[in-house]
């Protein structure tokens, strides 16, 4: 759960979704998806495989449950990471 008067302990900002709390947590993020309702826990599904510009281009998925992030992950342990995949996929809970 994260409270609007929790200050982020990476930049003391008040983020107020999971989202821009992921995008600090988890910098440098190419993209970030998912919302999931700040009064519940998020669970984010990370894959570092992505390139680009010679950087990595981590590709962050947000659920509430730790269930689905594991699902998104198994997905992309299968098939669904693409190109370049280097299998460096991982879930995490969010922290506020
Ligand atoms: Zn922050
Ligand atoms: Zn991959």
């Amino acid at each position: 759960m994260l409270t609007k008067s929790d200050r982020c302990r990476h930049c003391y900002r008040r983020h107020r979704s999971w989202q821009a709390r992921a995008q600090c947590l988890l910098r440098p993020t190419f993209w970030v998806t998912g919302n999931p309702p700040l009064s519940g826990p998020c669970f984010a599904s990370i894959s570092d495989c992505g390139r680009w510009a010679g950087r990595v281009a981590r590709t962050v998925i947000l659920y509430p449950t730790r269930e689905e992030a594991e699902k998104a992950k198994r997905r992309l342990d299968n098939d669904a990471c693409g190109g370049r995949c280097s299998n460096r996929h991982r879930v995490i809970e969010l922290r506020p």
